[in-house]
């Protein structure tokens, strides 16, 4: 049959309303920023009731700094009220970011918070957290387990010494111009620790499993859309990283876009058991801005050397 020469009155309608809809999908994806909402709370404390705090309070929680489970005082979970918990919260946010140590939502802390992060909690279960102030190394405390300004998850996952050759694997169908970033950001951390990596074909016999993907994707931890939070990855041996598929990406460092090997880098130092630093020049801080590109600092190598102790 040759080639209709004009597309039927219905088939023009579906493409024209096709059309709409993925133009109003856009739109709707563009001036979605998850972390909007805290703009407009700039200048709060404890005390006030303010619309939007319900939602810093999930943003908190996510992000390891606030457990109403575990709190002996009023439960103010489900509300907008300021209440004690969320303001020692906010200090311990700030404390972990070398901000003014206020516990009010000052301009700094709301542009802090507002910046496109990593999807992973910087405190792990109020056992670990990112160190602060002036450097200890080799500070211990029975609830901080926490050396100089690295963190490790709870209770040190780490590879077995024996592991200390790891494959991995894009998913299948992959951007193909995300393998130079993620085989150069393998390189950096192989000339930095005892590990050494390969890149195999067979993805579900990788040991380290790498994605793009978006929103809910069926490992707990839905990505939120365009900015917020741009990717994750989780403790050893889990072995998975994915990349928020709604991100921009880019080679190399570009302007609105996120820089692949530098995300590679700091995701690949989850996979190999790094938590959260508090050194804003580490590859382990946990924010980056777009059009950014950072290598590995002393702080990241002085980490992964202490967590496997070569
Ligand atoms: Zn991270
Ligand atoms: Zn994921």
């Amino acid at each position: 049959m040759a080639h209709p020469k004009f597309l039927s009155p219905i088939s023009c309608m579906l493409l024209v309303s096709l059309f709409f809809q993925s133009v109003l999908a856009h739109s709707d994806d563009q001036k979605q920023n998850p972390f909007e909402f805290i703009k407009h709370l700039q200048g709060c404390h404890k005390g006030e009731k303010v619309k939007g705090l319900q939602e810093l309070k999930q943003y908190l929680e996510k992000f390891g700094y606030l457990d109403y489970n575990q709190s002996s005082l009023p439960v103010h979970a489900g509300d907008d009220d300021f209440d004690e918990l969320l303001e020692s919260a906010v200090k311990m946010y700030q404390l972990n970011h070398h901000l003014k140590v206020t516990g009010t939502l000052d301009s700094q802390t709301v542009s802090t918070m507002m910046m496109p992060r990593c999807g992973m909690a910087d405190i792990v279960n109020g056992t670990s957290r990112m160190r602060s102030g002036k450097r200890r190394s080799h500070h211990r405390s029975s609830n901080f387990r926490t050396v100089a300004h690295f963190s490790f998850f709870d209770g040190n996952p780490k590879w077995p010494p024996s592991k200390y050759h790891l494959t991995y694997a894009l998913s299948p169908g992959t951007r193909a111009d995300v393998v130079g970033p993620v085989s150069r950001a393998f390189n950096t951390w192989a000339s930095a620790t005892h590990f050494t990596f390969s890149q195999v074909q067979n993805y579900a016999a990788a040991d380290i499993k790498i994605a793009f993907a978006s929103r809910d994707h069926g490992d707990n931890a839905p990505f939120d859309g365009p900015s917020g939070v741009i990717a994750h990855a989780f403790q050893p041996t889990i072995g998975m990283f994915h990349y928020d598929a709604d991100e921009q990406w880019s080679v190399g460092p570009a302007s609105g876009s996120f820089d692949m090997e530098t995300v590679a880098l700091h995701e690949i130092g989850h996979l190999l058991g790094l938590g959260h630093s508090s050194v804003e020049r580490a590859i382990m801080y946990p924010s980056i801005s777009p059009g950014i590109s950072k290598g590995l600092d002393g702080d990241d190598v002085q980490g992964i050397k202490t967590l496997y102790g070569v």
